[in-house]
């Protein structure tokens, strides 16, 4: 009986220390490298695997097809997502699909150009961030690529973070490279502007098409309520008067796309340092 006793107790030293052995090998084996980070591309049971276990956040590009002086009409699809793609490892970031159709109704006149109504746009919108969060994201990084549709997101966001209780970041990267563009082009931007094209250019050289471009294709955008024209007279549209044209200097292009890039990864990760020392919807 002792001997039966002594044995159990030895077997059951053996098996803790074995799981702990275990345990601390677990720890010491670098997990495998996801086989994409993008979720059109991932199965069921990886994703699972995935998140939230090794992955609480996920990078969703929101954009819109409309014109953009001689550079693509999805260049506010193509931005945000080569964005996420160039960032999605540093912060740890699966990508979601990119949702291509934005608000764009002052420039749905020109030719390709797909608007979506504020009412249709805004809770399809939540539902893809509220779905998010439902498979256990924590950190819902927004990259916008269109200005129109901003308020309608910071609104989906606002909801969706407090009713899911999960963190929301909408960002929109042409105002936060606001510095990097007067640094790299020693002055202002402009929509389908130099800091625009020069992103895009990175991303994709070949349908740039400076052969089309004249520089009367850019306007100003109105001073604050000065005016308003719909359709748009131009789709350059220049922050300030007399700058912000677009360059098409390749060198240019690709110094601008890892400068704003850095600079999203670096607003991802600062974001989620201070979430998680909040403590907030943890
Ligand atoms: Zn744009």
């Amino acid at each position: 009986m002792n001997h039966k006793r002594t044995a159990i107790a030895v077997l059951a030293v053996v098996l803790l220390f074995w799981g702990a052995l275990s345990a601390a090998q677990d720890k010491s084996v670098p997990r495998p490298t996801p086989t994409t980070r993008e979720m059109n591309l991932l199965c069921w049971q990886e994703f699972g695997e995935l998140v939230p276990a090794r992955i609480e956040t996920v990078l969703v590009p929101m954009g819109s097809l409309e014109p953009h002086g001689v550079i693509p009409n999805g260049t506010d699809n193509l931005a945000p997502e080569a964005m996420a793609r160039a960032v999605a490892e540093r912060v740890n970031a699966l990508i979601a699909p990119t949702l291509n159709y934005g608000v764009t109704a002052a420039m749905k006149a020109f030719p390709g150009a797909v608007s979506i109504s504020e009412e249709a746009y805004a809770p399809f919108a939540e539902e893809i961030l509220g779905n998010l969060a439902d498979n256990g994201f924590r950190n819902i990084i927004v990259l916008t690529g269109h200005g129109g549709n901003t308020a309608l997101l910071n609104r989906a966001a606002t909801r969706v973070a407090n009713r899911c209780r999960v963190r929301v970041l909408v960002v929109n990267w042409w105002t936060l490279a606001d510095d990097i563009t007067k640094e790299v082009f020693k002055e202002n931007g402009g929509h389908a502007g130099n800091n625009e094209t020069a992103y895009v250019q990175a991303v994709v050289p070949d349908h740039i098409h400076p052969e089309r471009y004249k520089r009367e294709m850019a306007s100003p955008n109105p001073p604050a309520g000065a005016y308003y024209a719909v359709p748009v007279t131009s789709t350059i549209g220049l922050y300030e008067k007399g700058q912000g044209y677009p360059t098409f200097d390749p060198a240019q292009a690709k110094d601008y796309f890892r400068k704003v890039n850095d600079r999203v990864a670096a607003l991802i990760l600062d974001t989620i340092k201070k979430w998680d020392l909040a403590g907030v919807y943890r």
